[in-house]
């Protein structure tokens, strides 16, 4: 009898993954975001070789997952490099203001950088008061860009509906893009 949800020990020659059995039709892999183990889940009855075979031939897709989350960099602290992030976006903003301002035909508002935990940027358009993460300046100036092109879009449109994501489309055609490779916080 198998007994699930039971971790088994692999060869080798095959890349080492923590095994779970369970009642499911194909086999399913992912590479853990914090240790970067490889789990596989695999149908009760999958025989062994089947398995090893699966994750050998995805060694690749492995490497490459557990490259692009090693690159993910620690959540930004105060100290020396929060301050580096404040001066490049500082630096970032003197550019981008003037021209997104035109853009928008709007008088400069207030904006403010700090380490924000769950949002990369914020808009109260009552008080004209934006503040960006300072995040963004890990990310790239094309990402501080979209996100302080959304936030005076906010300026316009509080709420994300089909008037605001207009606006966006109107002022930044690949904003969309932008916002997929910015990712969620
Ligand atoms: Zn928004």
């Amino acid at each position: 009898m198998t007994r699930p949800d039971s971790a088994e020990l692999v060869p080798a020659s095959v890349p080492a993954y923590v095994l779970t059995r369970k009642r499911m039709r194909t086999v399913r892999m992912r590479v853990d975001s914090r240790t970067l183990e490889v789990r596989v889940s695999a149908p009760l009855t999958m025989p062994l070789w089947r398995i090893d075979a699966f994750v050998a031939s995805r060694r690749d897709w492995i490497a490459e997952r557990r490259a692009e989350l090693e690159s993910v960099p620690m959540p930004l602290v105060r100290g020396r490099e929060a301050q580096e992030c404040r001066a490049m976006l500082e630096e970032w903003l003197d550019a981008l203001m003037p021209v997104w301002c035109a853009e928008f035909d709007i008088v400069p508002p207030h904006v403010s950088l700090r380490i924000m935990r769950t949002q990369w940027g914020s808009c109260r358009a009552a008080t004209r008061r934006i503040t960006l993460n300072l995040e963004l300046a890990r990310r790239g100036f094309d990402m501080a860009e979209y996100v302080l092109v959304h936030e005076l879009a906010h300026l316009f449109e509080l709420n994300h509906g089909p008037r605001f994501y207009a606006l966006m489309d109107h002022h930044l055609p690949d904003w969309r893009e932008r916002k997929a490779r910015l990712g969620p916080l």
